[in-house]
């Protein structure tokens, strides 16, 4: 008896090595065959088995019959071609995720600027619950497989009729708390028989799982990396993010040089401004000095408002002293004054709102 489609494994979780000893051992099927399924998932972009017409009929009947193809259905698109856009993924279990993508992004992760960047989810919900974040506001539900990570991005590539050419795990989720199914959406991701896209363009983000990251650093490859520190000390990180009593600043710091020791590229530090929660002017010369002693560079952020949360973005002009102190240590900052209030840009916003009309969430 087969299975109901939903609950088939999808063809984008698999590796071409997975694929080629699944389908060796169960179905008797040649490796060559394996890589002209793979050229019609990721080369011509086909969205069914009917169309990967050089495959046998016997072939295609044990991949419809086994798999489905993209584990996603798209529900909601908000914003414009030329303007950050935001989708709305809902998962087989009725569960949502978001994706963004950000067009012609401007040079944030040392990358040039002419990139279409996509901005991923990793899990449904977070269980780190930072204070000033959407995502972990309900907690967490569940870690996202490796097909719905890979899916999200042939997903928006295929709505957008573009390349994504630059990744950055900052949707929703903490990447480093769902270490094997980042992983092996990473080999899919950068294998030349998959979506292709170099390890130096893609980036993780993490609220500081120390040991995860000098994982991380173990990679082969070297994958980019993004600290969110949002606190200079561990006082105030402690005030914001839950992370910091499992894992102090001198701990994580530790994990980030031994990162270093085993990757040229720098890393960056993501601070979001509050205020009057962590934009003491104090906290701008410790933040410099201790992206100094990392060769790291600085993102400041203004808080974007998340609905049921009281903070505030600090003025304009505050964001621009804290800026300059930074700077003035020759630390390589730059300050992100987002105009995406208005598409919910903060990640979590979209989820949070529909699964909240789902009665999914339900937030007192
Ligand atoms: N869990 C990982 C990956 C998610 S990134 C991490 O924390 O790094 C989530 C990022 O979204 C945060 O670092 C922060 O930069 C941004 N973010 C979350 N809530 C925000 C808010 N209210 N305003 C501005 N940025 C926010
Ligand atoms: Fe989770 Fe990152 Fe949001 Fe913190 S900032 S709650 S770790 S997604």
């Amino acid at each position: 008896m087969s299975l109901k489609p939903q609950a088939l494994p999808s063809l984008l979780g698999y590796t071409s090595d997975d694929l080629t000893t699944l389908l060796k051992e169960e179905h008797g099927q040649p490796a060559y065959r394996v890589q002209q399924a793979l050229e019609w998932i990721y080369k011509h972009r086909a969205d069914s088995v009917d169309e990967m017409l050089n495959l046998p009929a016997g072939l295609r009947d044990t991949l419809k019959n086994n798999f489905r193809m993209s584990p996603l259905e798209l529900v909601r698109v908000q914003g414009s071609e030329d303007t950050t856009r935001k989708y709305l993924f809902k998962l087989h279990d009725g569960r949502y995720v978001e994706t963004v993508l950000i067009p012609a992004s401007p040079a944030l992760y040392g990358e040039k600027s002419d990139r279409h960047t996509a901005c991923v989810s990793s899990q449904v919900g977070c269980a780190y619950g930072c204070k000033f974040c959407a995502s972990g506001l309900d907690g967490f539900t569940r870690n996202l497989t490796a097909d719905e990570i890979v899916g999200q991005l042939m997903a928006v590539e295929k709505h957008a009729g573009r390349k994504i050419n630059n990744i950055v795990f900052m949707g929703m989720g903490e990447p480093l708390a769902n270490f094997k199914n980042l992983n092996q959406a990473l080999d899919i991701i950068t294998g030349n028989w998959g979506l292709n896209i170099g390890a130096r363009h893609i980036t993780i983000s993490t609220s500081g799982l120390a040991p995860m990251i000098k994982k991380l650093a173990d990679r082969p490859q070297q994958i980019r990396l993004a600290i969110s520190l949002h606190g200079a000390t561990n006082d105030t990180r402690d005030k914001i993010m839950p992370v910091n009593s499992k894992w102090k600043i001198e701990e994580l710091f530790d994990a980030l040089h031994y990162y270093k020791s085993k990757s040229k590229k720098r890393i960056t530090f993501e601070y979001i401004l509050i205020k009057g929660i962590n934009d003491e002017l104090e906290q701008a010369s410790i933040l410099a000095k201790r992206a100094k002693s990392l060769g790291a560079l600085v993102n400041l952020i203004p808080y974007n408002t998340v609905e049921g949360l009281e903070w505030e973005r600090p003025s304009e002009e505050h964001c621009y002293k804290f800026r300059d102190i930074v700077r003035n240590n020759d630390v390589t900052t730059t300050l992100r004054i987002e105009k995406g209030h208005d598409i919910d840009a903060a990640c979590g916003q979209l989820r949070l709102k529909q699964e909240t009309a789902d009665g999914k969430i339900s937030l007192d």
